[in-house]
């Protein structure tokens, strides 16, 4: 059997894999945690920081073909693997997604639409475009943003030195000596945010899943309904959206596309992740193929498998805060949910643990959640 090497021992690594093998594959895992969620799955593991160069070699000599759980590759590790391994998704994706406004340009070249946005580098140019945007908007870093992590949301009451102060440490932080870019986008007021997981095969072949809908609680995605509860011309709207990205990025494996719907029907994206995505875990149960045996086949060159909806599904993080109730009460949990733990060891607060998918009924999975103790300390939805 051929061997797939992962670059990130995280949890949509763990998930590949136990797609993978069912398939046959071998899987490595390099990752600096000796117990992290992918390799307690995996058959073995390159124990390294994901920017160490002398590790990436190794990876890519055991492995034939290889792939990522996280889009912050370092820049000099993505050339070794791409040059010295098979990595069918390339380092053009990653150089895209790794940088917002290389992100908005290249959905704008695929005629796809976007919030109005600036780049920023200057004090001034925030206080310039704080007026332009009618003083509503969220100040994004261009790089190494993850759950709301390095974004400030601005409305007119906002104090710009003390939000730009704030800023600052981030920019260094994620490896730039000088301030900026940072990206300042125009607020949506948004009616649901959505996303399109997208597959595109090695002969450009492409497979979509549902439109699934998303509701965030402090940055973090909290919950996933899939089919999304929007119009038909939305989905639409959607779904062609997705298509132009894959296409304009000449995508190899899987793809999320956020977007945001706005009242008058507008779809806009948000942004891309070069991977599988949190609201697709519900196409583990909830659809024919899901998203993870979808993105090995696509970078194995097997042909895309059918993966059309089997029943509408609500997925529910658990996060550290949640995992003590989640745990007393698991001898209950009733007989449409599907548990899914991913092996980490310390729940901190915030920190994604596992997740729930309840299958069938969307109103009785909501109900269930709801009046659940698991996400009852939650304060704010
Ligand atoms: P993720 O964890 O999904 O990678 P992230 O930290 O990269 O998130 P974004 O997806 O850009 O950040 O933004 C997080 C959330 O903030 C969005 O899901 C949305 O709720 C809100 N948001 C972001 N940009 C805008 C915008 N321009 N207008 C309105 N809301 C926005
Ligand atoms: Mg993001
Ligand atoms: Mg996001």
């Amino acid at each position: 059997g051929q061997t797939i090497g992962i670059l990130g021992g995280g949890q949509l690594g763990r998930m590949m894999a136990l797609a993978g093998r069912a398939m046959g594959y071998r899987f490595v895992v390099l990752d600096p945690a000796p117990d992290s969620p992918a390799a307690q799955v995996a058959d073995a593991q390159v124990e390294a920081d994901y920017s160490d160069v002398k590790a990436a070699r190794q990876l890519a000599k055991e492995a034939d073909i290889i792939t990522y759980e996280f889009e912050n590759v370092d820049a000099q590790v993505a050339s070794i693997l791409s040059d010295e391994a098979y990595m069918p998704q390339g380092s053009h994706l990653l150089f895209i997604t790794q940088h917002r406004i290389r992100e908005k340009q290249t959905m704008e070249k695929a005629g796809v639409p976007v919030a109005k946005w600036r780049a920023v580098f200057t004090f001034n140019d925030l206080k310039t475009v704080f007026q332009e945007s009618g003083q509503r908007g969220i100040l994004k870093t261009t790089r190494g943003g993850y759950d709301g992590k390095g974004q400030w949301r601005i409305v007119p009451e906002s104090r710009l030195e003390d939000i730009w102060n704030e800023c600052q440490p981030y920019l260094r932080v994620h490896g730039q000596d000088e301030a900026g870019p940072l990206i300042y986008e125009w607020l949506v007021p948004f009616v649901r945010e959505i996303s399109v997981i997208v597959t595109r095969g090695v002969q450009g072949e492409q497979s979509l899943f549902p439109v699934i809908e998303n509701h965030h609680q402090n940055g973090i995605l909290y919950m996933s309904i899939v089919p999304a509860r929007i119009p038909e011309e939305a989905v639409r709207l959607a779904q062609q959206a997705a298509v132009k990205i894959a296409d304009q990025l000449q995508l190899v494996g899987t793809l999320a596309v956020e977007m945001f719907l706005t009242e008058s029907g507008e779809v806009l994206v948000n942004e891309l992740a070069p991977r599988p995505h949190n609201s697709g875990h519900l196409t583990i149960e909830a659809c024919a193929t899901s998203q993870f045996e979808q993105h090995i086949r696509a970078i194995c060159g097997l042909p895309l498998a059918e993966n059309r909806l089997l029943t509408p599904a609500v997925m529910v993080n658990v996060l550290g805060q949640h995992l003590h109730p989640l745990l007393e009460q698991i001898d209950r949990l009733p007989r449409n949910v599907k548990l899914h733990l991913y092996g980490k060891r310390e729940p901190k607060v915030h920190r994604k643990m596992g997740h729930l998918t309840c299958l069938g009924d969307i109103d009785t999975a909501l109900q269930f959640i709801g009046s659940s103790k698991i996400w009852a300390t939650d304060s704010e939805r």
